[in-house]
């Protein structure tokens, strides 16, 4: 409404109120104040403030480094102040001429308004089909398959759900709760389920990640804050609607991924684990059902069919199974960009030192009021080489885990992947990041016969190598950073790890072909510039991390999200290359879940 607007106020580390809180403390109402040049904090009305957004800044440039809120300021509730500090009101509009508005943005607010108001009667007010949702004229409620569990395919089952159609969720793995068994079984017993590990089961591929909610997409858009207060509604904390970079940790995402799963059950989706989609059943250029397995039973379970209204395709970037049985449909598909590189591991104390410097010591394992350190690092290199514009790429950090470990993201025995993980308080005394340079077309030339699939094989051919160099048993293939710029193998022992499952010195120089390990040194040694000691013999390099994004775009339409080779069938997320995080992956799902009802008469609203 015209009411509100946002500002940006700092405050010093000291005067912060702590990280769980997230009023506005005296010393914030002081900055507010003397930023509205209003003389006297405590005659400002607390409630005519919220912040919505909190962030810790420490670039070097600063002379201290601060906290910065973003408040809304809801000025009806300053007019209800003493009718003497009316004219301060009046100074004060033209200053919030810098008012942002935040648009009245109507798919995600449905997406909240049907959380929120769910049996409550409401539903036509969403533009929902009355003949459908009451039964009364049309008894038969479309039936639609949703293909994996992940962030896309949770919200795409959510949306269809809520809106009365008869949703189907298939997932090849477990439910998080045998998932973390076998997830366990593998830390300890390196015992490797091809499906149910890190990559398969109830929440996808980032349930036992960081939990990292940030996404290129726009935090402030319509759909991230419609996923972002759904997060909340099942139970993730109410802070990560306000912190600048917002993350869950595995420990608050397992027990909302379970709420999530009530809540489904309760609007009469039904939820089938152990359920991995073979095949799909395709009559007259339409899909028409799938074929299923158990999918505990590698050999010998007898297939069965099921037939759909429509197949929603969340599958994520692990299921290469999945991919051939869609080139063999002849599903139109184009390889996509994406990058390959290897995981950095530095002491976390390291990262706090060289991006706090003294107020490093401050950080206390995450109970502090500083956050553990982070970063976020882009270089190019080969740039401006007109002869060669294939030796231009990008190399970066991603997907950082402060205080977190490294962890096996493998699918199957005779590839090894890694990626990174965290607990919500970020307490360990690791801080790991994919350190990545991007790859296109041009690298997969090699593995140009597997046509679409050419950046999966290219993808594959690195796995196996790693598997190979670290000599079987996931133990991964590691070289100190400082032997890695040198080309050599590490000789003195290692600096410890938080793998696991044991890593064994390497020529990870040698792994990737030479352009993309010279990209990655220039850029190793350009970060060093930037953040001294980042280049350091406690720094370890992993091998190999190659899921960064999927392979493969999946085609579709723009606004219906229907293959455009296959009818019937929605490719959606990572997977389908339309998504890359959480977040992301998240929107999709909830965008094509309001995309189909639509088109299955569901919901008349504007998407
Ligand atoms: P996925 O999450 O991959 O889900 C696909 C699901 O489909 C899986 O559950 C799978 O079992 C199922 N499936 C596959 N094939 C079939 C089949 N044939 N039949 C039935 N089911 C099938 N992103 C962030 O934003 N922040 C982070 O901090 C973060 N950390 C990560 C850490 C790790 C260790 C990993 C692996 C990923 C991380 N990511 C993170 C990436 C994020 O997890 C993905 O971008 C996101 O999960 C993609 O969602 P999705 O729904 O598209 O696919």
């Amino acid at each position: 409404g015209g009411e509100w607007g946002h500002n940006r106020r700092t405050l010093p580390p000291r005067h912060d109120p702590g990280k769980d809180f997230n009023g506005v403390s005296p010393p914030l109402l002081q900055a507010i104040a003397k930023a509205l040049k209003f003389p006297v904090s405590s005659l400002l009305p607390e409630e005519a403030f919220t912040v919505i957004r909190k962030s810790f800044d420490a670039r070097k440039i600063l002379k201290e480094p601060q906290f910065v809120y973003t408040v809304d300021v809801d000025v009806k509730k300053l007019l209800d102040m003493e009718p003497r500090t009316w004219d301060f009101i009046a100074r004060l509009e033209p200053k919030l001429g810098i008012i942002e508005y935040m648009p009245d943005e109507k798919v995600a607010s449905d997406l909240v308004n049907m959380l929120n108001v769910h049996k409550q009667g409401s539903d036509s007010e969403l533009g929902i089909n009355d003949s459908v949702s009451n039964g009364s004229i049309c008894t038969q409620k479309p039936r639609v398959a949703v293909v994996g569990s992940g962030p896309s395919g949770l919200f795409a089952s959510l949306v269809l759900g809520e809106l009365g159609a008869e949703v189907t969720l298939l997932e090849r793995g477990q439910p998080v709760e045998q998932r973390g068994r076998d997830i366990g079984a593998l830390a300890v017993r390196r015992i490797l389920r091809s499906e149910s590990n890190f990559c398969f089961g109830e929440g996808g591929a980032g349930t036992w990640s960081d939990g990292k909610l940030v996404t290129r997409i726009g935090r402030n858009t319509d759909g991230v804050q419609a996923v972002m207060k759904t997060f909340v509604h099942f139970g993730a904390p109410p802070n990560i609607l306000v912190d600048g970079k917002p993350h869950l940790g595995t420990d608050k995402l397992v027990p909302m991924l379970r709420n999530f799963r009530h809540h489904l059950k309760e609007l009469g989706v039904t939820i089938r684990f152990n359920t991995r989609v073979d095949d799909l059943v395709v009559e007259g250029g339409q899909v028409k059902g799938v074929v299923i397995s158990d999918s505990r039973q590698q050999l010998g379970s007898p297939d069965q069919t099921l037939s759909f209204d429509a197949v929603v395709l969340a599958v994520g970037h692990s299921a290469r199974d999945t991919y051939s049985m869609l080139l063999r449909h002849s599903v139109h598909m184009n390889p996509k960009s994406f990058a390959v590189g290897l995981r950095i591991e530095h002491p976390q104390e390291l990262i706090n030192n060289i991006q706090y410097s003294e107020l490093a010591t401050e950080v206390h394992k995450g109970r502090g009021r500083i956050p553990v350190a982070d970063y976020k690092i882009v270089k190019s290199v080969g740039e401006g080489d007109a002869e060669l514009p294939e030796q231009n790429r990008s190399c970066y950090s991603f997907c950082m885990c402060p205080g977190g470990q490294v962890v096996l993201t493998s699918t199957n025995p005779s590839e090894l992947c890694i990626n990174g993980m965290s607990f919500s308080r970020r307490a360990s005394k690791w801080a790991n990041s994919a350190f990545v340079a991007t790859v296109s077309s041009h690298d997969f030339k090699p593995f140009e016969y597997h046509g679409s699939l050419a950046g999966v094989e290219f993808q594959r051919e690195f796995e196996r190598r790693a598997a190979i160099m670290g000599g079987g048993n996931f133990v991964v293939p590691a070289q100190c950073v400082t032997d890695f710029l040198s080309n050599r193998l590490s000789v003195t022992s290692l600096p410890p790890s938080s793998y696991r499952l044991g890593v064994r010195p390497s020529k990870l120089h040698e792994l990737f072909p030479s352009h993309i390990t010279e990209a990655l040194q220039q850029s190793i040694i350009m970060i060093d510039e930037e953040m001294p000691g980042f280049v350091s013999s406690e720094a370890l390099l992993h091998g190999v991390e190659t899921r960064t994004s999927s392979p493969v775009q999946i085609s579709r339409n723009t606004s219906t999200y229907e293959s455009t080779s296959l009818r019937g069938l929605y490719p959606i997320g990572e997977g389908a290359g339309y998504a890359g995080g959480i977040l992301s992956a998240s929107v999709d799902g909830m965008y094509c879940g309001f995309a189909l009802a639509k088109q299955l008469s569901l919901f008349h609203g504007d998407i």
